[in-house]
């Protein structure tokens, strides 16, 4: 079934919107995710890259590794987006920046192989060492 949800950033000079089916939805505990936010995993789901847009303001981009970009917000530093070249026709969106993010659950954990000591996963979802196909942090 085709969903549309919307979000955006912290102090609202960035908006968007993505359509469609959300694939893979997860918390990522790699290091990469944890520098980018401060925080020590980050709620993703993966959309189609055609079906996203900004429709406010613009996102600031950082490559955080040769094949990964994150998009943000340049004024506040809210983590919007994760793009990797891998896989360069999806995009993935931080499901927390969401204005419904109760509308998407994360299904498991990914690259819990970084995972801070001091964060137990007792939610009973699947967990896995590294990430998806040829993903990197
Ligand atoms: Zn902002
Ligand atoms: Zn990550």
């Amino acid at each position: 079934m085709e969903q549309t949800y919307s979000g955006g950033c912290l102090c609202g000079a960035v908006r968007y919107q993505v359509s469609g089916v959300a694939r893979h939805l997860c918390f990522c505990h790699c290091h990469s995710c944890r520098r980018a936010t401060g925080a020590p995993a980050v709620p993703w789901g993966t959309f189609a890259r055609a079906a996203f847009r900004v429709t406010r303001g613009q996102l600031a981009e950082f490559r955080s590794s040769d094949a990964v970009t994150r998009g943000f917000c340049a004024a506040c530093g809210s983590s919007l987006t994760y793009h990797n070249a891998a896989r360069a026709h999806e995009i993935d969106v931080t499901l927390a920046s969401l204005d419904e993010p109760t509308r998407l659950t994360p299904q498991m954990h990914v690259w819990v192989d970084d995972k801070l000591p001091w964060v137990e996963i007792s939610d009973g979802r699947p967990q896995f060492g590294t990430g998806p196909g040829a993903d990197t942090p």
